[in-house]
């Protein structure tokens, strides 16, 4: 994100048309818009911000910062490390808090424009009252992302980028895979496999040699991943990897849960409808990619979504009619470099514009249309018609 943003010369340049009319030229500006704010989630307490500020910066305008109160430091350390490096005072600021901070940020007369990226319900509710105050905003939310599995995928290859996508960061990643969706013949090969590889991750604080999956944020929010396995359980899904007994010996009062993994869900359970955000993976089975296609694009939320296929053709269908913001082909976690934009589809992103890439470009700049014609050019003196007829 620094090295994109230190390309900006580049990626501010304007556009120019020479003699719109006779001896008129247009060009465009893009400007900064002022003060922008960022509010940020817990996870990825380094990467959210640095989607924001570094862009809106070097956009030239000012930045308030307001991290999630669960992770403050590494906000703090960022902004040192930018006064460090030489950035002069009130450029980048950070401000820490909950509910009253941000509302703060929201009503402020001086605040031009809002990057928010958090669950669903605060996402709306940020896009609303931003739009209330007369505010440019982009509110990214909450996720539950699909792989599609096709017969003819190479099932080790796709089970163990499933495996790495579910389980990763203990699936507290917008970008998580946390329903597969096993197309036809795919579904036993594949839920054996994840079955076996899921079973041998190693769970246990990151400071522990070899551990692959680490606890969760908070007891509050273990408690919850739990209380959807619970009720996986009780809505009738077959539960066929049980996270919950998990203890981590030296660290019984850990936040720390097993993998769960669930075969034979039904859209109409919690377990698929709501975001979980822990480690659970579901599995959903459907005939074909049609039904596939079609399930993916009735759920709410439309981050990200990958399809694993050895079709060409398949997926190429997939990519044109799937309704969701970026796109993996054999790709579990389709998160998009620096230089592409970020962003879902639905109820995973209220505003128009996606972050970074050009459109955090365009986010973070209004844009200024100059037309202008010089007096000792031979033209005639200007008359009562549109400038550009000449
Ligand atoms: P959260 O919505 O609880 O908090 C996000 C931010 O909003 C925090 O700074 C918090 O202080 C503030 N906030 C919380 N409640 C508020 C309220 N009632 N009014 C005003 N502000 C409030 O999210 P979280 O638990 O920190 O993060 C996890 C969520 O973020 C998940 O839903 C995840 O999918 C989502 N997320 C989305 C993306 C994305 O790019 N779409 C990326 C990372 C995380």
């Amino acid at each position: 994100m620094i090295e994109f943003a230190c390309g900006i010369p580049h990626l501010l340049k304007g556009e120019f048309s020479e003699n719109v009319g006779t001896g008129v030229d247009c060009h465009t500006l893009r400007q900064p818009v002022g003060v922008c704010a960022g509010i940020t989630p817990f996870n990825f307490p380094v990467m959210v911000p640095l989607w924001m500020f570094p862009v809106a910066i070097a956009c030239g305008n000012t930045f308030v910062l307001k991290p999630s109160e669960k992770v403050p430091s590494a906000s703090v350390k960022m902004a040192e490390l930018f006064k460090q490096a030489g950035l002069p005072d009130g450029v980048l600021n950070v401000v820490h808090g909950d509910k009253a901070a941000v509302d703060a940020i929201l009503a402020h007369p001086g605040i031009s424009a809002v990057s928010f990226v958090g669950s669903t319900p605060i996402a709306k509710y940020i896009y609303e009252t931003c739009a209330h105050h007369g505010k440019r905003v982009q509110a990214l939310g909450g996720a539950k992302n699909h792989a599609v599995v096709l017969p003819d995928a190479d099932m080790e290859f796709t089970a163990d980028a499933l495996i790495g996508a579910a389980y990763g960061s203990a699936g507290e990643r917008c970008m998580a895979i946390s329903a597969v969706v096993a197309v036809g013949a795919a579904a036993d090969p594949i839920v054996g496999l994840l079955k076996k590889k899921a079973g041998a991750i190693r769970i246990g604080p990151g400071t522990m040699e070899g551990a692959d999956m680490g606890p969760l944020v908070s007891a509050v929010h273990r408690d919850k991943v739990k209380g959807y396995v619970d009720a996986g359980v009780k809505e009738g899904a077959k539960l066929v990897s049980d996270g919950r007994g998990h203890v981590v010996k030296g660290h019984e009062n850990g936040f720390f849960l097993g993998t769960t993994l669930f075969d034979e869900v039904k859209p109409t359970m919690s377990i698929y409808r709501d975001e979980i955000f822990g480690p659970v993976l579901i599995v959903l089975r459907v005939k074909t990619l049609e039904e596939a296609i079609a399930l993916v694009n009735s759920n709410p939320y439309a981050n990200g979504v990958a399809i694993f296929t050895e079709s060409g053709g398949a997926a190429r269908r997939f990519e044109n009619e799937i309704q969701v913001g970026m796109v993996g082909v054999n790709v579990p976690i389709p998160v998009p470099v620096a230089f592409y934009s970020f962003g879902g589809w639905k109820n995973s992103l209220f505003g128009d514009l996606h972050v970074h890439g050009a459109e955090g470009i365009k986010f973070y700049t209004r844009t200024k249309v100059v037309t202008t014609r010089w007096a000792h050019q031979d033209t005639p003196a200007p008359g009562f018609n549109m400038p550009t007829l000449g």
